[in-house]
């Protein structure tokens, strides 16, 4: 429990007496005009007084909470009225806690008793069971009959967060390969076409990969498609490791893999190419007891400072590259 002084900025404990509130409420509520523009919005507004107490609560709060009239909640703080965990720590109810300079709401309110303008989130944790709120708020001053008072108007934005992080999902769901968590081959295309033409635009150089698994037909039939899987995985790991972190990874079909490597000049991209194989071949795949092994054929083609080649040419040019590879023998880098 929280026990130094709150500073003095923060709200005070302290309430307006029960006719004095009585009668703000009274001057809010008889005002016809607020009344009905209040209740034709969707969001919850609440009118708090100085001392952070509600006289005024519009039909969409009230709906918000579950509440038939907003008498059972005159003289109340937000948070008491939303069930706020902390709203009882404190002898003084919200907003008077150590934990209450934390909350946004608080901030908010207190920033418009200053005579400011705020927005804020707020992920309210609730008491009794309650979910939780997500809740975007705005709090607005207001002057009248010589007392400061603040609009607090509130969205619950559950829904909302909700959607965006569906759409997120499906987003990166969209751009990525399910087996490998590497990108598909549609989002390199998108983001290779791009860096293609920013390096040609700023003369830097750029490199591309393709990669082949070598006899990979032999270890589905050896040891079944889900030895096959494992060893996608496990070669896309080998090349988050070993390729850099700008470096953008896809499954380009199959068992065939496409890197682009941006800011690299082809000798450069030829060693880091060398490394990659090297770490592959030394990789086990524990599978079923089994410690399986693979290795794999790189063609590297690179466009150096200057130069103007399309992506399309790039990977074709690393296609060629790497069907060199293969007729070379296999477990080995061909750069054009
Ligand atoms: P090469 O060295 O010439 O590349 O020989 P390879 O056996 O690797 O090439 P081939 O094209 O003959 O075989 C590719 C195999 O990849 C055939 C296919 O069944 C397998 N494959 C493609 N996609 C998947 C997948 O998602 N999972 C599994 N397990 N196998 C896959
Ligand atoms: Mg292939
Ligand atoms: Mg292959």
């Amino acid at each position: 429990m929280p026990s130094s002084p709150l500073p003095t900025r923060f709200a005070p404990a302290e309430r307006v007496a029960e006719g004095e509130l009585r009668q703000q409420a009274t001057q809010w509520q008889q005002n016809q005009t607020l009344v009905l523009l209040a209740n034709a919005v969707p969001d919850g507004i609440l009118i708090l007084n100085h001392y952070r107490q509600v006289v005024f609560a519009n039909q969409a709060f009230l709906d918000i909470i579950d509440c038939p009239s907003q008498d059972s909640i005159l003289g109340q703080r937000p948070g008491e009225i939303l069930h706020c965990v902390h709203a009882d720590i404190e002898p003084g109810g919200c907003g008077t806690s150590l934990l209450c300079q934390h909350c946004n709401a608080t901030r908010a309110i207190l920033n418009s008793l200053d005579g400011n303008q705020d927005v804020e989130e707020v992920l309210l944790e609730r008491r009794d069971g309650l979910p939780p709120l997500n809740l975007r708020i705005w709090t607005t001053p207001l002057h009248n009959n010589g007392e400061d008072y603040t609009i607090f108007a509130i969205k619950d934005v559950h829904l909302e967060q909700e959607n965006l992080t569906l759409m997120q999902s499906l987003q990166t769901l969209s751009i990525t390969d399910p087996l490998t968590g590497l990108f598909n081959r549609r989002h390199l295309y998108h983001e290779a076409e791009r860096e293609t033409e920013r390096a040609q635009r700023y003369q830097h150089p750029l490199a591309v990969f393709m990669i082949d698994i070598d006899h990979f037909k032999q270890v589905n039939d050896t040891h079944g498609h889900e030895a096959g899987d494992r060893v996608l995985s496990a070669l896309a790991n080998v090349m988050r490791a070993s390729l850099r972190h700008s470096d953008l990874l896809a499954r380009y079909g199959g068992e065939e893999f496409a890197v682009l490597l941006p800011e690299i000049t082809a000798e450069k991209a030829h060693a880091a190419a060398q490394r990659l194989r090297a770490d592959v071949e030394a990789m086990q795949i524990p599978f079923r007891g089994m410690n399986l092994q693979i290795t794999i054929s790189i063609g590297v083609s690179g466009m150096a400072p200057g130069e103007s080649l399309s992506f399309e040419n790039l990977l074709k040019q690393a296609d060629d590259a790497l069907y060199q590879a293969k007729q070379s023998g296999r477990n080995c880098v061909v750069m054009v």
